[in-house]
């Protein structure tokens, strides 16, 4: 079956002298696997050897019984995400945001939102110089994420008992608790009896809450929130994600 999608490229590899294995996120068709032949070669039909963050129009062919790697036979490639490269702190962001969604997407199940958001994400840091802005647009991307991906954070009452957390009654005397694994929180009464958890702040509870607020969240609280999450990843992939070294305080 033959394929037209956009996509944009979250890994490649390079394979033997002449060829590529990539991985990519298509709009349509969600997480595709995809051998390149000849990508490397001076002329080919993917316009130049298949790099990360590269954008543009693809046909390729995948076979009915699926399972092995899509053919891609053309890559149109424009230059969309160019200036990545110029700004190391927007760069790290943008590895760190295709890390985790190589990582959540599952082959072949698409999540055409969620292309849209990461497209959009990379254009604005790209464009970005101030690194509180650069987390910023990277925290609202992994919430996100998790999200599209069935995984959302649910912040507004107990995940054990269902009690609301009032957010104005939490204080330093009686801490909220933030579980992974119950991917949610604990009231007080609660968090006794789960060991996996993490005290959050209800400042931090309320702009998760609003994520609208986050480009207005100075970089303390940021770095605090991008913490959780990054404990958070940690716990569901079983391993810190690679990139994560970059965004520790
Ligand atoms: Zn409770």
């Amino acid at each position: 079956m033959q394929i037209k999608d956009t996509v944009i490229c979250l890994r490649a590899v390079n394979y033997s002298e002449t060829s590529q294995v990539v991985t990519l996120f298509t709009r349509d068709s969600g997480k595709v696997g995809a051998m390149a032949k000849g990508s490397r070669r001076a002329k080919s039909s993917f316009d130049g050897p298949i790099e990360l963050f590269s954008f543009g129009d693809v046909v390729f062919t995948v076979k009915d019984s699926g399972g092995q790697l899509a053919i891609l036979t053309e890559f149109g490639q424009q230059p969309r995400f160019r200036m990545l490269s110029q700004n190391l702190g927007a760069l790290n962001a943008a590895l760190f945001a295709a890390e985790l969604t190589e990582k959540f997407l599952e082959d072949h199940d698409p999540h055409p939102p969620l292309f849209d958001k990461l497209i959009k994400f990379l254009e604005m840091v790209q464009e970005t110089k101030e690194d509180s802005q650069i987390l910023a647009w990277l925290i609202l991307y992994q919430i996100r994420l998790l999200e599209e991906t069935g995984v959302g954070l649910m912040l507004d009452a107990c995940v054990n008992c269902s009690s609301p957390i009032n957010q104005n009654s939490v204080g330093t005397a009686h801490p909220t608790y933030f579980s992974s694994r119950e991917n949610g929180l604990l009231c007080s009464g609660c968090e006794m009896a789960f060991p996996e958890k993490r005290a959050i702040d209800s400042t931090l509870i309320d702009i998760l809450n609003s994520p609208a607020k986050l480009p207005k969240t100075d970089m303390k609280q940021l770095k605090q929130i991008e913490q959780l999450l990054i404990y958070h990843f940690t716990e569901l992939l079983h391993k810190p994600p690679r990139m994560a070294k970059y965004f520790k305080k």
